[in-house]
C-alpha cells in the first residue's frame, strides 16, 4: 500500500509521474490583443513518498528575488529520483505586473496578494488567484509565497500568529527573524485575510512569508537566504537528506508592536543604521540634512529599544514621512546544539 500522498502529480492538465519533472502553464485568458494569459509552473515529482510542498514568488511582479530562488532550487537542487514528496513550483505568479516591472496588477489596479483565494468570475488579478488556487494550492500539504520589500529590510519570515504549525515552518525557514503577524482590529478592518498565507492557514494549509531584500533586482545574499531556507523546509519535512540549518538564534518581532519613525523636517537623510541592528532608545537612526546649506535639520533618534526592520530606501524625506520601522522583540529562539 503506497503512502497518502504516492502517485501522480497532476496541474491544470499537466502530470509529473513519480521521479518526474513536467513543466506546463495554467490558462486564465487573454488580453486584448489576443495574447494568451496564462501562468508557467513546475512540478517536480518525487520518486519516493511525501508530503506536497507550493512555492510561488512575485505574487506583487516586481519582487523576484523569489523566482531566482525557484530556478536555482529546480536547475541546481532538486533531484526527482531522490526526492520524497513533491514541489509546485510557479516562478512568476502575477505575470501581468511582472510584465510591466511593478507590484501591482496594472489592468485592475489590484493588489493580488489582497485577493486570495480569487474569484472564478472576478477581474484580472482575483482569476489568476482563482486558476492558482484551485489547480494547483489546494493540492498542498505545506505553502511558502515568497516576497521582498526593500533592500534595507531585515530578511524575515512573516507567520500568523497562533498557526502553530505555520510558526513551526518559520523557524526552520531558517532565518533570524520571524515576524509574528496578529488579528488585531486594525487586522480585521483590513484585506489581510484575502493574503495567501492567510488564506491558506484558513485552509488547513501551514504558510509562511519570506521577505527576502528589495524590488526589481537580484540580490544575491537574499536570493541565498531564500534557497537554504527552502532546502529547510524541505529537510525538515524529510523530502531530502539533512537536517535544516539554523542560526544560533531566531528574534520574534510581533507585527502588532512594528513602530513607524517618522521625520519632521524634510531633507536628505544619512542613516547610521539598518534593518535588523539592534537599539535602544535615544539612539541616533539618521540625521536629515537640508539641500540648501547643509544644516542638519533634525537628528531622529530611536523612541525605543528594539530591532530596526527596515529604513527608508530612498533618503529624500518630506514632513511625515517614513525614516524607519522598528519592531520590538517579543521573544526568542535558541538552537544551540
Ligand atoms: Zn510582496
Amino acid at each position: 500500500m503506497g503512502g497518502r500522498y504516492m502517485g501522480m502529480l497532476t496541474v491544470a492538465g499537466v502530470a509529473a509521474r513519480p521521479g518526474e519533472v513536467a513543466r506546463g502553464v495554467m490558462p486564465v485568458g487573454s488580453f486584448a490583443d489576443g495574447t494568451p494569459l496564462e501562468i508557467p509552473f513546475i512540478l517536480v515529482n518525487g520518486a519516493g513518498d511525501g508530503p506536497t510542498v507550493y512555492v510561488e514568488a512575485a505574487c506583487h511582479g516586481s519582487e523576484i528575488n523569489g523566482l531566482e530562488v525557484i530556478r536555482r532550487l529546480v536547475t541546481e537542487e532538486l533531484d526527482p529520483a531522490k526526492l520524497k514528496g513533491r514541489f509546485i513550483l510557479v516562478p512568476v505568479a502575477n505575470v501581468v505586473a511582472f510584465t510591466h516591472r511593478q507590484g501591482h496588477t496594472p489592468f485592475d489596479n489590484e493588489n493580488m496578494n489582497r485577493v486570495w483565494p480569487g474569484k472564478a468570475q472576478g477581474r484580472m488579478s482575483e482569476r489568476m488567484a482563482y486558476a492558482l488556487w484551485e489547480n494547483a494550492i489546494k493540492q498542498a500539504n505545506y505553502l511558502i509565497d515568497l516576497h521582498t520589500g526593500n533592500s534595507t529590510l531585515v530578511t524575515h519570515v512573516v507567520f500568523m500568529g497562533g498557526e502553530q504549525s505555520s510558526r513551526e515552518l518559520a523557524e526552520v525557514f531558517g532565518v533570524e527573524v520571524l515576524l509574528q503577524e496578529e488579528k488585531d482590529p486594525d487586522w480585521q478592518g483590513s484585506r489581510f485575510a484575502g493574503k495567501l498565507r492567510n488564506s491558506a492557514d484558513g485552509a488547513g494549509i501551514p504558510a509562511i512569508c519570506p521577505e527576502l531584500g528589495g524590488n526589481s533586482k537580484f540580490e544575491k545574499v537574499r536570493i541565498e537566504q531564500g534557497l537554504r531556507g527552502v532546502l529547510n523546509v524541505a529537510k525538515h519535512l524529510g523530502m531530502i537528506p539533512g537536517s535544516p540549518v539554523l542560526p544560533k538564534k531566531q528574534w520574534v518581532v510581533s507585527q502588532g508592536h512594528l513602530t513607524q519613525v517618522k521625520v519632521a523636517c524634510g531633507g536628505a537623510a544619512l542613516f547610521e543604521v539598518t534593518g535588523g541592528d539592534m537599539v535602544r532608545t535615544g539612539d541616533l537612526i539618521c540625521r536629515v540634512y537640508s539641500i540648501r546649506d547643509f544644516a542638519v535639520l533634525e537628528e531622529v533618534r530611536a523612541p525605543m529599544d528594539g530591532m530596526i526592520i527596515m529604513v527608508a530606501e530612498n533618503p529624500v524625506l518630506h514632513t511625515g514621512d517614513m525614516a524607519a520601522m522598528m519592531g520590538k522583540v517579543t521573544g526568542q529562539v535558541d538552537h544551540q546544539s
